[in-house]
């Protein structure tokens, strides 16, 4: 049985699996990101070994997804805002010295897209764009059925768009991008202004407190709200896709977060491209990077040769 392997690197975690021909997952792991580079990649050469003697010789690929802006022609990544201990790093020097099949690399959320649109919440879906929320915001693009990466590989980077000029500094350098005004701790952050407070909530206690009407939490919720909408609006008056998927875990408040998002976005788009795009969560959740990893190898292993 031919089984394929997907590493999904975030700023906190590392996720890695294995799946089969069809992304049935048979193995789901997660571990905390190391500090450095190199104890990345001592960490990562632990964990293939792991991998390669539980399935022996049945791993015919693997997908390795990295955060931050990948250049596809020289396979590398040249700034990653949330994981910069890798910025600029040979990962494929480093990689070939213990991988022994084929293996792939690109930015983590376009294979999260990938993932979703072979047998998650996008299958069908010939045009979508997945937005992960969390730290940072990840983005992947769908277009015609495949994966849009852009000219050298920088496209779907949404998290890095101005949606508030006057807004805080993000760690790519810009001011007020999506990123900066629609994360975990924009919600943190918010909330102690709203509240007048210096104490630091977590994110899931703000968003308990919104729906049990804490005037300061709603409002928090209505503000990040209403930027994430500026970026759905930007979306959908840009590409008119079939389908806008989020996830990421600051959509575990959805309920909180998307009321104030919808509405935003139906204000600031077409009426026309806005009624025909469904938003909807994803459906592979945490494990949608590391599945669309793998699927990427073994779409790129099992394709007919032109
Ligand atoms: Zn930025």
């Amino acid at each position: 049985m031919d089984l394929y392997a997907g590493f999904d690197l975030g700023g906190t975690y590392l996720k890695y699996g294995v799946i089969d021909t069809q992304g049935r997952v048979l193995q789901d792991e997660t571990v905390n990101t190391p500090d450095s580079v190199e104890e990345l990649f001592v960490l990562l050469e632990t964990v293939w070994d792991t991998i390669w003697s539980g399935h022996r010789s049945n791993i015919k690929g693997v997908g390795f997804g990295f955060p931050g802006i990948f250049h596809s022609r020289e396979q590398r990544i040249i700034q990653s805002p949330n994981c910069p201990q890798i910025d600029g790093y040979a990962l494929v020097p480093s990689l070939e010295k213990f991988i022994n099949v084929p293996f792939f690399l690109d930015n983590e959320a376009n294979y999260a897209a990938y993932g979703e649109h072979k047998i998650g919440a996008g299958k069908g879906a010939q045009s979508l764009v997945l937005l992960t929320i969390g730290t940072g915001i990840g983005t992947g693009i769908i277009l015609n059925g495949q994966l849009w990466q852009g000219s050298c590989g920088f496209a779907g980077e949404l998290g890095h768009v101005t949606v508030n000029p006057k807004g805080e500094k993000c760690r790519c350098g810009n001011r007020g991008c999506l990123e900066t005004e629609v994360s975990s701790q924009k919600i943190v952050n918010c909330y102690k202004q709203f509240r007048k407070s210096e104490e630091d909530l977590a994110a899931e206690e703000i968003a308990r407190r919104a729906l049990n009407g804490d005037e300061a939490a709603l409002q928090t919720y209505s503000q990040v709200g209403s930027y994430l909408g500026i970026g759905l609006s930007i979306i959908i008056n840009l590409l008119n896709p079939e389908k806008i998927l989020l996830g990421g875990g600051v959509m575990e408040s959805g309920e909180c977060l998307l009321p104030a998002a919808f509405e935003e976005a139906k204000r600031r788009s077409y009426a026309a491209s806005y009624d025909c795009c469904l938003i909807e969560q994803t459906e592979l959740g945490n494990k949608a990077g590391f599945i669309g990893a793998a699927l990427w190898a073994r779409d790129q292993i099992t394709k007919p040769r032109s």
